[in-house]
């Protein structure tokens, strides 16, 4: 693609940055059929093809966002489903990251869209603060039907459907400290405890722990961990987001300075995407460019740092039929496909994927607050297909895609890490069926 940016304009890196990832697109469009706004809504604007016009004509033309751009970017889930097919290598994650920072600095939003998106921001990164809403979200659940009546309302409502009925208690394990391995010394790492997920469900992280624990690998939770940053950069907020991933980067330098580290284990594949990006992020830091790079190379999804581990066989074959749902951040953002479904099968599960399992569940961070009514779409067209498999339980590795298919799913949605403990001599996650015992019985 042509492009004609003034070179006063390419002095800006960002503009840069852009202006090299928009002349890599054709605009063959073979994007907008793997799109799942596309594929819902039928319409070349909220295509990635479309997208990348707009953000084009916005950023070559120096114009602050309008309303028709807003409308376009914000319906994106930046599920990366684009990034997958593009032949072409668009970074299209790049581009639509500093649409949004542009739109964040030059637009400004209906007060009740800028109140939404503050309280967000100033919560869900936060446990506590999260575990204090989820609790008070409790008291305004009666008044859903009443908010989903009123347009602007709609995020509040699709906040309190997906409050859980009851939070877990805080996990000892997610405290700062270091789990010694179980026997010889197999390896050493850091696991990110994150922020929605330790408050969601606290026992993703410590099934993992005791996993790796007892596979013989020393687990660190290294003081001064906190969100990755993802979902405040999904917003635009940058300055939020590379608050995070210094913060970040500075805890695992200290834990990789005091004893080494092997990977940085991330057990939900959101966060991961974007801490194997924070050497992009933070590449014009010169205090932070290397030690970030060093930090995204070593960060691993926990079933990418299994696949390459000699796992011992598992305890028990539990015969379990499993739907995997690939999230869009594990398949798209980090392209980790195969090993999650070979852990499984090899820990003795039948694995069946899903039809159209390109497509997003429609979670993407806040998308299913902010964006509720298209989410709900692709959440029902992702349940029917998982449902169709004839599975009993669903697993996956993003604790948003297992909140969203849990709101509508008949059967479970867990972690993969739960199965792959259970099959491993840990404990039968709730609600799954073991179909060994049930054969023999
Ligand atoms: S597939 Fe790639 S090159 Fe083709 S229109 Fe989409 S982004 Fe551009
Ligand atoms: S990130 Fe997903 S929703 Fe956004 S343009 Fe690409 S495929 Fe479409």
């Amino acid at each position: 693609m042509q492009t004609s940016f003034t070179p006063a304009q390419l002095a800006d890196p960002h503009v840069a940055e852009s202006e090299k990832i928009l002349r890599k697109c054709v605009h063959c469009g073979f994007c907008t059929a793997t799109c799942p706004t596309y594929v819902t809504l039928g319409n070349e604007l909220d295509s990635p093809r479309g997208r990348i016009y707009l953000i084009k004509d916005m950023l070559e033309n120096g114009r602050p966002a309008d309303k028709e751009i807003v409308t376009h970017i914000d319906r994106c889930l930046s599920c990366l489903a684009c990034m997958t097919t593009c032949p072409s290598g668009v970074n299209y994650m790049h581009l639509v990251d500093h649409a949004r920072a542009h739109i964040q600095e030059t637009y400004e939003r209906p007060m009740l869209d800028r109140l939404t998106r503050a309280m967000l921001a100033f919560v869900l990164p936060y446990p506590t603060r999260f575990r204090a809403a989820l609790k008070l979200a409790k008291l305004g659940k009666p008044f859903i039907g009443l908010f989903e009546k009123l347009p602007a309302l709609k995020p509040l409502a699709a906040m309190l459907k997906l409050a859980p009925a009851s939070i877990p208690a805080a996990s000892p394990m997610a405290a700062p400290g270091v789990h010694a391995g179980q026997g010889a010394k197999k390896g050493r790492v850091a696991i990110l405890t994150g922020c929605a997920q330790s408050v969601l469900d606290p026992a993703i992280n410590d099934t993992t722990i005791s996993l790796l624990t007892r596979l013989g690998v020393e687990v660190v939770v290294p003081p001064g961990e906190g969100c990755c940053g993802a979902l405040v950069h999904h917003m635009g907020r940058e300055e939020a987001a590379l608050a995070s991933a210094r913060q970040n980067v500075d805890a695992w330098m200290r834990a990789i300075d005091q004893g080494g580290l092997d990977a940085i284990i991330i057990t939900a594949s959101g966060c991961g995407t974007t801490i194997k990006d924070y050497g992009f992020m933070l590449r014009l830091d010169p205090a932070y460019a290397d030690k970030a790079a060093r930090v995204s190379a070593l960060a691993k999804d926990i079933t990418e740092y299994l696949a390459a581990f000699d796992m011992p066989e598992p305890v028990r074959k539990p015969g379990t039929v499993v739907a995997y749902h690939s999230a869009c951040s594990m398949q798209h953002g980090q392209k980790i496909t195969r090993q999650p479904k070979e852990l499984l099968a090899k820990a003795g599960f039948i694995v069946r994927e899903p039809r159209e399992g390109h497509l997003c569940c429609g979670s993407a961070g806040t998308y299913n607050i902010l964006q509720s009514e298209i989410s709900a779409k692709l959440r029902d067209r992702k349940v029917k297909n998982i449902e169709a498999t004839g599975a009993s339980i669903v697993a996956t590795g993003n604790i948003g895609c297992i909140t969203q298919i849990a709101s509508a799913a008949s059967m479970p949605v867990v972690h993969t890490i739960k199965l792959l403990d259970w099959a491993y001599g840990g404990p039968k996650p709730d609600g799954v069926r073991d179909e060994s015992l049930i054969a023999a019985e």
